[in-house]
Parts: C-alpha cells; structure tokens; sequence
C-alpha cells in the first residue's frame, strides 16, 4: 500500500477518485472537478485505482471500461464486493455504447454509465447529481435535523435559528453525522471519513471531538443531540 496520510481539516468539499489509463482524459475530467471545489485523486491503472480506493474511501469514483491490466468491468466487479468500498457511488466511462455492454456495467454494481465520447459538463452534471443523493453536504447542500441546520458552503450550523461555534473538524464530524441520522458510527469509521483513512490517530482523537462537537451543540440549551452507543460508537438521534 502506498503510504499517504491524507487528512481533511474542515473542508467538506467531496472527494472523487478517477481511474483512467488516458492522461489527457484523466487531466480534462480532475481539471474540471477541482475547479468545482472537488479534491481529486488520479489512478491510471485498476491496480493502483483498487488500492486508493481502499486508502482514501473517496465519495465517488469515476471509472473507465477500458484499461490495461485489471479491466475496468473487474474493477467495479472488485469494488462492489469490497467490504468497505461497496457502498462508494460509481460512474462508468466507456466507448462501448452496445446496450450488452451498458447492461453488463450496471448489473456488475456501476451506479451510473457515460458512453464515450461524452461531454465533460454531462459528467459534471452527473457527478453532482449522483453526490447530491448520497452526501449531500459535499455538494454544498443544506442538512437539516430536528432544530439543527447546516449549511456546507458556508460552513455554518445553527441551532434553532441561533449560529452555533464550531470548529473545523467538529464541523465535519457533524455533517457526517446528519447525513446519516440514528446510525451508529465506530470510532473507526467517523477517523475514515473525517480524518482519511491513513490518519495516525486512535479512537481517543473521536472520542476528544465527538466531547467537543456535544458541548458545542448545547451552547444555547436544548437537549443533547449525540448518543454514545457502549462498545460501539456514536449516531446522532
Ligand atoms: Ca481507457
């Protein structure tokens, strides 16, 4: 594994993990993303894309059909198994536009499908389309739970109206959570998504923030929001 801590402080701007052998193709696509606000992370075969994606658990993938090696067809076959990269939202890119083949690339997990050539803005589209369902604070959403709102773009979470102080990684500790209200996060899966995956801190690193994120939510009363689940981790209810 390629050793690279990445971490996110306070930026919930989505990450995109493109995997495409064609240089000029993988530039035009990350140009595009990063200009949107998108971190991105460039593979050029399906052995390296396989590995980041386990790594970074990035919020989406863009995948092509054709590369050398691990075909992208196996890839996705690979990532859809893959305990902790089934659930990451894959867009397939492709020259093969026979409907055999489109309907191969969707039952073998593809969340979507471009044939090329396609147009960058289509993609972008799709992209944020794709984002806006399955994390749509990335995407500059607004979340709302109970009488807590936050805005992604602004970077600002209020609380019955009033704007609460937060600081960067309470932020984004907290926009996952509202993404996934009542589910239980472990200790282990909150560093993933918010620290990176290759992060060097422990349990007690979430446990310090998630104190902070509490203490932060009740500054202008009302009951607490995030639950401690024993043994387990934390959802917010
Ligand atoms: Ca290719």
């Amino acid at each position: 594994m390629v050793e690279k801590p990445r971490q996110y402080p306070g930026d919930s701007s989505a990450r995109v993990l493109i995997i495409e052998d064609e240089a000029a193709q993988a530039e035009l696509i990350s140009y595009n993303l990063e200009n949107k606000g998108f971190h991105v992370e460039g593979a050029l075969t399906g052995e390296e894309g396989l590995e980041l994606a386990v790594e970074t658990v990035p919020d989406l993938i863009i995948l092509d059909w054709m590369l050398p090696g691990v075909s992208g067809i196996e890839v996705c076959r690979q990532l859809k198994a893959g305990r902790i990269t089934r659930k990451i939202p894959l867009i397939m890119l492709t020259a093969r536009g026979e409907e055999a083949d489109r309907i191969r690339g969707l039952e073998t997990g593809a969340d979507d499908y471009l044939v090329k050539p396609y147009s960058i803005n289509e993609l972008m589209a799709r992209v944020r389309a794709m984002l806006r369902r399955t994390s749509p604070a990335s995407v500059g959403e607004i979340l709302a739970h109970g009488d807590l709102v936050l805005e992604s773009a602004s970077h600002r979470v209020f609380r019955n109206g009033k704007p609460l102080k937060l600081g960067p990684i309470e932020f984004r500790l907290l926009a996952v959570l509202m993404q996934n209200p009542r589910q239980v996060f472990t200790r282990n899966q909150l560093l993933d998504r918010v620290w990176g995956v290759n992060c060097d801190f422990d349990y007690r690193t979430v446990d310090v923030h998630i104190a902070r994120l509490r203490k932060s939510l009740v500054q202008g009363g009302g009951p607490g929001l995030i639950r401690t689940v024993r043994g387990t981790g934390y959802s917010l209810d």
